[in-house]
């Protein structure tokens, strides 16, 4: 199947994807009753599991060939059935080569958005995307280094993302920080301090490169359930619900990381209630 592809304005943007990653409901969404599911049960799995995809958004902008995230990264040797490491394939299925992309941008450095980052080749690392800057938030960046965080929140920071200060590759972002003319990132602390989703404005267009501020189409609506992966429980609710809120009045095309393949769709409202619907392409 040909991936996915978006126009806004002059911006293309191509849905790849490193896999997917799927977990039981009460690991996931532990303060989350059961039953409060009911009625949301076409959004789970036959085995009532969260499935995530695994999105790595391809994007062409101002003559540059960037990727939004790297996934979880290669499967491991010893587990070669992994239902992830897809990411490589599905650039080279869209003609492209590593070496065509010249910029990496993260929207937060947890394990499933950092994977492809780097590779350990003959006893040192090496950038996946040897002609790409690594652009992250200050913040994540600080964040990942934080000895109390480190373990449970980043444990794949010190191969995937530390090495790359030392290579010379990293670019810290903070605030609204223009990535291309039509770039630019929009803080949305909680899931992870520095979390930023990325604006897209072009032509008179806009969209959205969400992040992990949904990791379930579910909560469009119910903005205040917090998983176990989202470090501010708090934050993360006061910017879900203000972000739904605006990108249900404004009508914006988004692009979301976690939900179903492609992951392009709109929030939108009916008879009182908000829900995600997926574009048709
Ligand atoms: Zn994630």
């Amino acid at each position: 199947m040909p991936a996915a592809k978006i126009n806004i304005g002059n911006v293309e943007i191509t849905s790849l994807s490193d896999g997917i990653l799927e977990f039981d409901l009460c690991n996931f969404f532990p303060e989350i009753p059961a039953e409060s599911w009911d009625g949301y049960r076409q959004h789970l799995t036959e085995e009532q599991h969260v499935r995530f995809n695994l999105a790595c958004f391809l994007i062409r902008s101002d003559g540059h060939t960037i990727i939004v995230d790297t996934g979880l990264g290669p499967k491991p040797a010893d587990a070669p059935e992994t239902p992830w490491g897809e990411l490589l394939n599905d650039l080279t299925a869209q003609g492209l080569r590593p070496d065509d992309i010249d910029m990496v941008v993260l929207t937060h450095l947890h394990r499933d958005h950092v994977g492809w980052n780097l590779q350990f080749q003959n006893g040192k690392y090496v950038p996946t995307f040897p002609n790409a800057r690594y652009y992250m938030s200050g913040i994540d960046w600080e964040a990942c280094h934080d000895p109390e965080l480190i373990e449970s929140r980043f444990p794949n920071a010190p191969e995937c993302v530390w090495p790359l200060e030392e290579l010379g590759l990293t670019v810290l972002m903070d605030g609204e920080f223009s990535i291309t003319s039509e770039l630019t990132t929009l803080p949305t602390p909680g899931h992870t301090p520095g979390h930023m989703s990325i604006m897209i404005s072009s032509q008179g267009q806009r969209g959205l490169v969400l992040g992990d501020v949904l990791h379930n189409v579910v909560q469009a609506h119910e903005t205040d359930w917090v998983s176990r992966a989202d470090i501010d429980p708090e934050q993360t609710r006061i910017t879900r619900r203000s972000l739904m809120e605006q990108l249900e009045r404004d009508g914006t095309t988004v692009a979301a990381v976690h939900l179903p393949a492609p992951g392009f769709g709109k929030i939108l409202r009916a008879e009182g209630r908000r829900y995600w619907q997926a574009l048709e392409l």
